[in-house]
Formats: C-alpha cells, structure tokens, sequence
C-alpha cells in the first residue's frame, strides 16, 4: 500500500524533532505537524526560558556579594519587560534554528494541530486535509496540570509565568516538585515575595534527604516562605488579589498563584483510541523498550509516554526511535542512571542512587559527606552551605550515587555522570587528583565515613 509520508510524527517538540529529523536522513519521506511552536516545551516554554530567568535572579545576590570583595555597587534595578524582550528574542532565534533545521532535513511542517483519524491516517485540523502515513510517531508532550479546587482558575501555571505583564509583589507557589522550586527561587530571586507551598513533609520527593532538608534549609536562610504540610483548599479573587485558603482554615493574601503541581501527557483529543492505542491511567501512551504502543506502526517518545521527563531522555527516545524502525538497528534507551539538576538556589545536581534507595536495594551502604561554606563565601559574608555526598557500596566499593547541592551543582553532576554510569569505584575517586581551589575538590578527598549522630554517641 502507497502512503502519503514514511513517517508523520505529531509535535516538533525535542523528542519529535530529532526523530524527524534523523527518520529523514535514513531515507524516510517524513512530516510533522506543530499546534503550537516549532521548539516543544524545552525551548518555548521550559528549560531555556527557564533557566534565563535563573541567570537573571542570580543577579540580586551577585550585586549583595560584590561587596565583600570591594565593589561599591549602586542600588541596582531590575526591568521585567527587558528581561521579557531579550528571552522572546532568543526563544525566536531557536524557534527558526528548529525549523530551519528540520527543513534542511527535508522534513515537511504542517504548524496546524493533527490528529488520527486511523493507525495510518492523520487528519490536518485547521486546513481539514488527510495524509496517510506507514508509521505515526505521537510526540505531543505533557501540560501542566491544576488540581480542581473552588478558584482554580485563578492560579498560573509555568506557561503563563513566562508572560507575566508584570511582576506581582508577592507570589504563592504551589508544588514542591521541580518547577514549582525552580520558579519559587526566579520570583524571590528578582525581588517579588515568595511563598512556597507543598502539601508533604519535605519538597523535591525523589531526591537524597539530605539535598532536601539542606535547600529547605538555605531557601528559608534567603527569607522565602516556605511551607510544608501546608494544602490549599481554595483561591478567591478580591480586587487585585487573591486570598488563598488553606486546610488549618488559616488564609493567605497573595498578588499571584502560580501552581507547579505536576504535567499531564497531551493525548486528549488526539484520536488515539479510534486507532486503538493504549493509554494508562494518567493518559500517558503505554510503549514498550522501543517506544512502540499497542498499535504496530504507532510509537511514541518523550513526555507523553509518561517514563521520564526529561529533555535529553525524549532526545534519545526520538533518536533511538529513528534508529529501530528506519535504520534496521533496534535500540531502546536505558532509563537508569540519569544525572539530573534543578535549577534551584542553590542548585542541585544529582546522579544515581539516593541513600534511601541505596539502604532499601543493598542494605548497608557507606556514606561520606560534607557540608561546607564556599572560598566564595568566605568574603561575601553569605551564610550559605554546599553539600557535597557520596554513597558507596561497601563489597564492590562503587559509587551507587553522588548528590550535590551548591554553585554549579548541575555542571558536576553532568560530569560525574559519566563515572558514576561506569561503575567508578570510591578508590578511583580518591585516586584522581583535586582541581585546588574548587568545591568540587572535595568529592575526591573525603575520606571519613560518615557515622549517624546515633552510632556516634553509642561508639
Ligand atoms: P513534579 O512531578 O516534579 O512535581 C509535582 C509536585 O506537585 C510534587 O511536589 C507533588 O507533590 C505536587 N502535587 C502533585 N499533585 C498535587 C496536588 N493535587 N496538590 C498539591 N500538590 C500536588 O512536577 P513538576 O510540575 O515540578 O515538573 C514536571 C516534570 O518536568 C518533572 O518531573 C521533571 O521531569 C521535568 N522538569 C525538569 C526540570 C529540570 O530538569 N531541571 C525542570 C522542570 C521540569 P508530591 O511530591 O507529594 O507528589
């Protein structure tokens, strides 16, 4: 049977762009369609706006810190609407690298939304044109998601944060995730009063304790209001603001509610059922190691798959996606392993086991840690700590995991990475010589094991 394209694949987000594109250059005759703009989450309306606007809140305590090593600054002012221009500039820059580049591939750019009509059939919406395709790759991303409550609609979320017509105040973050963390140090960062709010005991739930307890620790240092065990049941709007009301029936009055309560998978309207792709619960595509659904010719990468969402992992979903079915190589992509940052202040930088996870798989673990005040610090006057943890097998002697928080805490944990993946052992680390003066000395000279205030006091 004789089909329109080789390949359609719906969302030119990261995971969609690199599987067009490489689908592409091994031959395939290959379409995709964009609702919204060409780049997806990542370069829109996530990581690379995300992260200006955490360059830019550095510069409050850059200014405080200067001081110390002499500098007499003027009392510096910040303007939102340059801020906004620059990033709208640079997300239009990469908005046409995306789409110059899969057009250099020879892929064809539908910016309408489309959805399938059958497991070979994709209707355009907006020109209510039909293609035919041999295989259909789903790439629509995930959305955030408000929980209902009386006055939801009241609350942002990440997308409209990156178009506020000004800055509010005093902001209430919702979310202990993430986003909502990232977000809570960009708002208190620029000078807006920040309230975070996360219904649990401790926020960032995933990561090491001690990463969690330590930011906990230096966002409240920095005077941001954070709160745990804290629910917000409601949300009214009184004239400019809002009051948020909460589970102890205490209330809150606030310039902005801004949720970051988790993304939902876009599979809504999207026709997967008439095809007969399965969906879980949460709506995400189920997919098995070769990102195929349930339908043959259909498969699915990135966000949507709900597996993990991150940008470098629908990368490699979308690349190894365009490796198995169209260069006869069939790869799946290891899920394991993933050496992650949030962009958090201070940030976080963190690869492989939390002790937690470590204790609960091998038992006992070694455990070396430090926490410490940066050489940077000591002039600045900022009372601000960087933890440094490694957790190590004890019969192999291999770092199961090493978690960071502090300046550059990302920047490591990218290159840790690499050793940690290859099953470095604790002695190669303490082998590598330090790069001195840097923080980061200090994840190859710690030679004490740490010992729990417990075990101390009974020894
Ligand atoms: P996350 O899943 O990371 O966090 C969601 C947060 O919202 C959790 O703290 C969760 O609490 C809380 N929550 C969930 N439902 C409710 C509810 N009904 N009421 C109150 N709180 C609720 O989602 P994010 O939105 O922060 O981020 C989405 C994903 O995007 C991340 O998982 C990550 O993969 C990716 N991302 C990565 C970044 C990076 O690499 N730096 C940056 C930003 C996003 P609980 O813990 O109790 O469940």
């Amino acid at each position: 049977m004789a089909f329109d394209y080789d390949l359609f694949v719906i969302g030119a987000g990261s995971g969609g762009v690199r599987a067009a594109r490489m689908a592409s250059q091994h031959g395939a005759k290959v379409a995709v369609a964009e609702e919204y703009r060409v780049g997806g989450t990542c370069v829109i309306r996530g990581c690379v706006p995300k992260k200006l606007f955490v360059y830019a809140s550095h510069f409050s305590e850059t200014f405080e810190d200067a001081a110390g090593f002499g500098w007499t600054v003027p009392k510096p002012t910040f303007d939102w609407q340059t801020l906004l221009a620059n990033k709208d500039a640079e997300i239009d820059r990469l908005n046409g690298i995306y789409i110059r580049n899969l057009e250099n591939s020879g892929v064809e750019i539908f910016q309408e939304r489309a959805v399938l009509e059958d497991a070979n059939t994709v209707r355009l919406v907006t020109s209510g044109r039909t293609v035919s395709a041999r295989y259909i790759l789903i790439a629509t991303g995930a959305a955030p998601f408000v929980p209902e409550l009386p006055g939801a609609e009241f609350a942002i979320t990440s997308n409209e944060a990156f178009h506020l017509e000004k800055l509010p105040e005093h902001v209430t973050v919702v979310g202990g995730g993430y986003i909502a963390v990232e977000f809570a140090g960009i708002f208190h960062g620029l000078g807006v009063e920040t309230s975070l709010f996360y219904r649990g005991e401790q926020i960032l739930r995933g990561f090491d304790d001690d990463l969690r307890y330590g930011l906990a620790d230096e966002l409240r240092k920095k005077g941001l209001d954070l709160r745990v065990h804290t629910s917000v049941t409601s949300i009214e709007k009184s004239g400019g603001t809002y009051r948020v009301h909460l589970e102890d029936g205490t209330t809150h009055e606030t310039g902005l509610v801004m949720y970051a309560t988790g993304r939902n998978p876009n599979t809504a309207g999207l026709g997967l059922m008439s095809a007969g792709v399965e969906l879980d619960r949460n709506g995400a595509v189920v997919v098995d190691a070769h990102s195929k659904s349930s339908v043959d010719n259909i498969y699915a990468v990135g966000d949507v798959t709900d597996r993990v969402a991150l940008t470098p992992i629908a990368i490699r979903e979308g690349a190894a996606f365009a490796e198995t079915v169209f260069n006869d190589n069939a790869m799946a992509v290891d899920h394991r392993c993933i050496a992650t940052a949030v962009f958090s202040q201070p940030e976080l930088g963190t690869v492989g086991l939390t002790e937690a996870e470590a204790r609960a798989e091998f038992g006992d673990v070694d455990i070396y840690k430090s926490s410490f005040r940066t050489m940077k610090h000591t002039l600045s006057g900022r009372d601000e700590k960087m933890i440094m943890k490694l957790i190590v097998e004890p019969s192999s002697d291999k770092v199961l995991g090493c978690h960071i928080m502090g300046p550059d805490a990302g920047e490591m944990a990218q290159v840790l990475g690499i050793a940690v993946r290859m099953g470095a052992t604790k002695a190669q680390f303490d082998a590598t010589v330090a790069v001195h003066p840097t923080a980061a000395e200090e994840l190859v000279t710690m030679r004490e094991k740490w010992t729990p205030p417990e075990a101390a006091a009974a020894e």
